[in-house]
């Protein structure tokens, strides 16, 4: 038996979609990009959304659109892949780094608010695994010291808290459409957000700071352009782009299937000595994107599970622990115990709807004669 980690949902409508693009003129951002951003805002119940390379693009184009520069501070977690706070290296600002509730493994508001200092501009949460933080809270705080929200909202499209979706109460929201994630065009990303002034910024800066995309310069006949800001390249082609649309109509199925999968986890491992779970708090709809257990001897438990031919991975090492930010922050062992007692105990493992009854129920009782031998 072989369990891959993770199987795309890529089907016959997207392969479709990639042959009109490959018989279209105009192969870069265009038509499929635009009908995707329009759908998605609607998804979403955002007003602007725009599609761009990726989701590390995304976090990096917001703290520039929102004028985050050298000498800024913005504070987010050390549970998170390391686009997050690399993204805020980009920008030339310093990441602040806070500790995580210990029972959801979310970044905590009372740790938000006791490292904001006179630079801090912004807060850059992480809906880890697809569980949105406390976005109320984290308003608050925002409101009362005047700072930017960009919410990393990589593992969180479908998910919901306190009546609350990704974008809603933030300067923006970013999400990836990287190879692994929930929905995918192998790799790409998209900002949401209600500001229309912003989206604007965003629009220009994506694609170098000239004032008039590629798009409409072609179609609508040459026109001349200025360029009065430096942008960057994070523009998305539309053969990417147009894998998205079919995926996104499918997206509350796809969901329903995560959610009966979780189930069926939650249901087989509960109550085993040697595992946990992180929490999903009360008026919670988690997006599911992952399935991300604690267990005893998680070095161990990797190598078994591998032999058997069950794929895992690890989300995340807190990224505190490594070199580059132990090196350039002076974080060591130590500086957020929560995270590290997380990062050292998470396990995630095969969670996609394409999983069948017999994989899920190898899946399990691997786990179980980890634990049992
Ligand atoms: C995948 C991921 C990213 C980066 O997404 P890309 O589209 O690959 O840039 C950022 N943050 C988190 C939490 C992620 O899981």
């Amino acid at each position: 038996m072989k369990i891959e980690f993770y199987r795309h949902n890529i089907g016959p409508r997207e392969r479709k979609n990639i042959h009109q693009v490959l018989n279209s003129i105009f192969i870069t951002t265009a038509d499929e990009t635009r009908k995707f951003e329009l759908a998605f805002s609607q998804y979403l119940r955002v007003r602007h959304t725009l599609a761009v390379s990726s989701c590390t693009a995304a976090l990096h184009l917001c703290l520039l659109a929102l004028g985050i520069e050298e000498g800024d501070e913005v504070i987010t977690t050390p549970l998170t892949f390391v686009a997050t706070a690399n993204s805020i290296i980009h920008a030339g600002a310093r990441p602040v780094l806070v500790d995580v509730e210990p029972g959801t493994g979310l970044i905590d508001p009372v740790q938000i608010e006791k490292n904001i200092t006179r630079r801090t501009k912004a807060i850059m949460p992480v809906h880890l695994f697809g569980v949105m933080c406390d976005m109320k809270s984290i308003r608050r705080i925002a409101d009362k010291h005047r700072l930017k929200i960009i919410e990393d909202s990589a593992h969180c499209i479908e998910g919901r808290r306190d009546g609350i979706r990704p974008g809603q109460l933030s300067d923006a929201a970013c999400f990836s459409f990287y190879a692994t994630k929930n929905i995918t065009c192998g790799e790409g990303g998209a900002v949401s957000t209600n500001n229309p002034r912003l989206a604007e910024k965003l629009n220009i800066l994506r694609l170098h700071g000239i004032d008039k995309d590629a798009y409409s310069r072609y179609t609508k006949g040459y026109k001349h352009w200025d360029m009065k800001i430096l942008g960057w390249k994070y523009n998305i082609s539309d053969i990417l782009s147009c894998l998205l649309l079919p995926q996104l109509e499918r997206i509350e199925e796809l969901w329903k299937r995560r959610s009966s999968l979780y189930d069926y986890y939650i249901r087989s491992l509960q109550g085993i000595a040697g595992i946990d779970f992180l929490e999903i708090p009360p008026r919670t709809r988690s997006a599911y994107h992952l399935f991300t257990i604690l267990i005893n001897n998680r070095d161990r438990a990797i190598q078994y599970l591998q032999n058997r031919g069950v794929s895992v991975a690890i989300n995340y090492v807190p990224i505190h622990l490594l070199t580059y930010y132990r090196k350039n922050f002076g974080y060591t062992k130590g500086s957020f115990p929560n995270a590290e007692r997380i990062g050292s105990k998470v396990l995630s493992i095969p969670f996609y709807p394409k999983i069948n009854n017999q994989e899920r129920k190898f899946v399990v009782e691997s786990i179980k004669k980890f634990l049992t031998t």
